[in-house]
């Protein structure tokens, strides 16, 4: 017979898919790691997972605990789907910003979620962050995994993400791209490849414009999962060699051409890391390997990017773009 003991070990091993459409005229080779072919649906599979099993091994984690986490959701899923297999509770914190779908999801798992503003410091009582530290405090056996400074976060990646990528491209990797969130993609997987390739591999972060990564100073944006108004610790300064800022018009533009040019139904951080590969692999030639990673699936997404009315309220749709749509139909 052939099967999984259950879904956490089919974490990780997604594949890698070539551009061909929006890299038009370009010479490099563009790959995507399409991340949404884990279980839970994004690459924070791959970060819930280890942190998890670290804090097992450490006693940080009893049997029967809770875990309560500030998460925009894809963390979330990650940990709940863990969580399930292992018989522990989960509370999430997200920011309003987040879509209702990606909320729903994580009640569906079984979890708790308690949503707060986006328009507040990070020191306000009322800020996610703040909200989820009063929940591990008043919560009995409460664990926080804290992805923003838990090393397991980048390691997960230095241990899984790194590895797939120099075995899949057989060390022919030139280039590594991902948006940065809690940077632990980025860092954990960048330097993998800094080492595997000698300090060859260079490594690109994708951020939206406003963020701190790519100077700004924290302004909102709309692109969910990436960018910051902190530096957290587990982002390694060292590691990206280049920060590409992206605006939110042109990610969701390129996010809503991926779906339909190359069939890759996406999130906007995918459509804004693209959009900074593509600029990167304008300058290089044919035997360069650009590797960008796509961390989560555009489903969560459908009232928004993939919605005309939602683009169109904020100008995001270029003059006449839905219209003509409409028009196609009747
Ligand atoms: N995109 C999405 C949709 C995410 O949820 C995240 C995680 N916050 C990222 C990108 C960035 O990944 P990381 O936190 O590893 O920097």
């Amino acid at each position: 017979m052939q099967f999984h003991d259950s879904m956490i070990s089919l974490v990780g091993n997604t594949p890698l898919v070539r551009l061909h459409s929006v890299t038009e005229g370009i010479q490099a080779t563009v790959l995507a790691k399409v991340e949404y072919f884990n279980p839970g649906g994004s690459v924070k599979d791959r970060i819930a997972l280890r942190m998890i099993e670290a804090a097992e091994r450490s006693g940080e984690l009893k049997p029967g605990g809770t875990i309560v986490e500030p998460t925009s959701g894809n963390t979330g899923v990650g940990l709940a789907m863990v969580a399930q297999t292992k018989g522990y509770h989960c509370i999430f914190v997200c920011p309003d910003k987040v879509s209702m779908d990606k909320i729903n999801v994580l009640r569906a798992y079984g979890a708790e979620v308690v949503v707060c503003p986006t328009a507040v410091d990070p020191e306000h009582p009322d800020s996610y962050y703040n909200v989820s530290d009063r929940l591990v405090r008043e919560t009995p056996n409460a664990w926080k995994p804290d992805q923003y400074s838990n090393p397991n976060n980048p390691l997960s990646h230095y241990h899984s993400t790194g590895p797939e990528l120099w075995e899949q491209t057989d060390g022919r990797i030139t280039h590594f791209v991902a948006g940065v969130g809690t940077g632990g993609t980025i860092s954990g997987t960048g330097r993998y490849l800094k080492e595997a390739s000698g300090g060859r591999v260079q490594v690109v972060g994708a951020d939206p414009e406003g963020s701190v990564y790519s100077g700004g100073s924290g302004r909102p944006y709309l692109v969910e999962g990436v960018g910051e108004d902190f530096w957290p610790t587990a982002y390694d300064r060292d590691v990206a060699d280049e920060i590409v800022a992206v605006s939110d018009k042109d990610s969701f533009q390129m996010t809503r051409r991926l779906a339909r040019e190359e069939g890759l139904l996406v999130g906007g951080s995918c459509g804004m890391a693209v959009v900074a590969a593509l600029k990167v692999a304008e300058r290089l030639g044919p035997d360069d390997v650009v590797v960008v990673l796509l961390p989560d699936s555009g489903r969560g997404y459908l009232s928004k990017i993939f919605s005309d009315e939602w683009m169109s309220s904020h100008g995001f749709l270029d003059e006449g773009e839905g219209e003509a749509r409409v028009a196609d139909v009747l």
